[in-house]
């Protein structure tokens, strides 16, 4: 059998935590291995458990399946979510760290709203619109989502709106699994920096992307899940947030007769938080 030495080890651990610091990860506790590693007991190299999909929780994102790691970021030590915010765009720079970069994307788009918003809003990429503008959700699809918001009681500048990725896919694609994987890392640290009580992701990529389950629309809403971001070290006296799935509104915009049902997922979101029921629907 194949032996792997300690030199050999030592560069493929370099060479991934190279990778992870190019996603803006800096910091890695190694866990206990479930399974005995090739590395040699006698290493003082951390050992890193490999699991398999199909071992691994469907409550796990992508980034978690890479490696047995969890973050510890920049911002970790941060409380304000201001500050912290501010540090995770830093951060992410001028990303080249997916091909999105180079496929005419004019500017990246972080996020909006209320760092310390009990509301989050997750979309899967941003749009013409919104690549011109810098800011997510200034389309027709984002006036729809503006309607929603005032239809929940809330202005858009209370609540917190991000994608999945931060670059604008070409021809308004769906982003593909490695962008997604590349970049939802940073979405992951914007959600631990804002501790939010409720996420709502908007459409089938942003449900797969944040719960990773592989599921339709119909099976996905109509009931919340219990979110605690992934490979992200976030503050231990935050409990996670409850998550919930609806239509995305460019789908509404397309299909308004699904409206009554996006309807029913957010005052379902609207109930959990206390909010006052409105006197007009969406
Ligand atoms: S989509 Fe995300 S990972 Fe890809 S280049 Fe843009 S900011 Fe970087």
């Amino acid at each position: 059998m194949a032996t792997i030495s300690n030199s050999e080890l030592r560069r493929a651990l370099a060479e991934r935590v190279r990778f992870y610091n190019e996603l803006g990860i800096y910091d890695f506790y190694a866990r206990e291995p479930r399974t005995a590693s090739t590395a040699d007991e006698g290493s003082s190299i951390p050992k890193i458990s490999a699991y398999s999909r199909e071992e691994m929780s469907p409550r796990k994102s992508s980034v978690v399946a890479k490696a047995e790691m969890q973050l510890v970021s920049p911002e970790h030590n941060i409380s304000d979510p201001v500050a912290a915010l501010r540090l995770i765009r830093e951060d992410l720079g001028d990303c080249t760290r997916c091909k999105l970069h180079q496929q005419g994307r004019k500017q990246i788009v972080f996020g909006v709203g209320n760092p310390r918003a009990d509301l989050l809003f997750v979309g899967e990429g941003p749009g013409a619109d919104e690549d011109a503008q810098g800011e997510p959700f200034v389309g027709r699809a984002g006036q729809l989502l503006n309607n929603m918001i005032k239809a929940m009681g809330l202005r858009r500048e209370e609540i917190y709106i991000a994608n999945v990725v931060k670059c604008r896919p070409p021809g308004n694609r769906t982003p593909e699994r490695d962008e997604c994987e590349t970049c939802s890392p940073f979405l992951m640290r914007q959600i631990a920096a804002i501790k939010p009580k409720v996420i709502v992701a908007l459409g089938a990529v942003s449900a797969k992307n944040l719960l990773a389950i592989n599921a339709p629309m119909s099976e996905l809403r109509g009931r919340f899940y219990d979110f605690m971001p992934t490979g992200v070290a976030s503050d231990p006296e935050w409990r996670g947030a409850k998550l919930a799935v609806t239509y995305h509104p460019a789908f509404l915009l397309r299909d308004p007769r699904q409206k009554g049902e996006a309807w029913k997922d957010l005052q379902m979101v609207m109930k959990y938080l206390g909010l006052k029921p409105p006197t007009a629907p969406v």
